[in-house]
């Protein structure tokens, strides 16, 4: 089964760059490919554990 957006419902995600405000660092936000509504961080540069935190979150690890 497939992760569902809560916004839109949508199956389909992506990594977006952002640098938000008052941050010195980039960040990869998890994102719904659809609607855009971030549902994860990821640090820019140092990615295993967030990635892995998120993938948890996502339902698929
Ligand atoms: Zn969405």
């Amino acid at each position: 089964m497939s992760s569902r957006c809560g916004h839109c419902n949508g199956t389909k995600w992506e990594l977006a760059e952002e640098s938000p405000d008052g941050s010195r660092y980039k960040f990869y936000f998890v994102r719904c490919a659809k609607c855009k509504v971030p549902i994860g961080v990821v640090d820019y540069y140092d990615t295993h554990d967030e990635l892995k935190a998120i993938k948890k979150h996502l339902g698929i690890l």
